[in-house]
């Protein structure tokens, strides 16, 4: 029959090294933090349903050759065409910032300014929720992207 006997410790008095001063670390907020701004959260994502819809539409439309029988229809058609794309691609440019500012709620930075690292006040984000710069940063990049021509 086998005991099964520990190990002997050795117990170790050697303690070495410098005795480094505690800091308390300041912990990142969590929890609460992400249900900053359910609202705002809410129009994000209904903004982003309806964009996402109205896509569907001007792509089912497209899809539909039957509608422009005539040359002359089929130049405009062609015109539309590129209207539609350009609307496609600038809601897809929007879908992409609404989706980047809900994983921004999700990662609690949201309402942070990207540039100067202060809040975004609360009527901004209101207004513009997809917005990642406060008001008086937003006025400097667009003072720059002037000056760049
Ligand atoms: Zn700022």
């Amino acid at each position: 029959m086998k005991t099964r006997r520990s190990a002997p410790r050795t117990p170790s008095t050697k303690s070495e090294g410098p005795v480094r001063a505690r800091r308390s670390v300041k912990k990142p907020k969590s929890g609460a933090q992400n249900v900053k701004y359910p609202d705002i959260r809410r129009d994000l994502e209904r903004q982003r349903a309806a964009i996402l819809n109205d896509v569907g539409e001007v792509l089912a439309h497209r899809d539909d050759p039957a509608a422009c029988p005539d040359v002359s229809d089929q130049a405009s058609a062609e015109v539309d065409q590129n209207f539609s794309m350009r609307i496609r691609d600038r809601e897809r440019k929007l879908l992409k910032k609404i989706d980047e500012a809900l994983e921004r709620m999700d990662a609690t930075t949201y309402g942070t300014c990207e540039r100067c690292g202060g809040d975004i006040p609360y009527k901004r984000l209101k207004a513009r929720p997809v917005t990642t710069l406060c008001i008086e940063c937003k006025t400097l990049q667009e003072q720059e992207e002037q000056a760049r021509g």
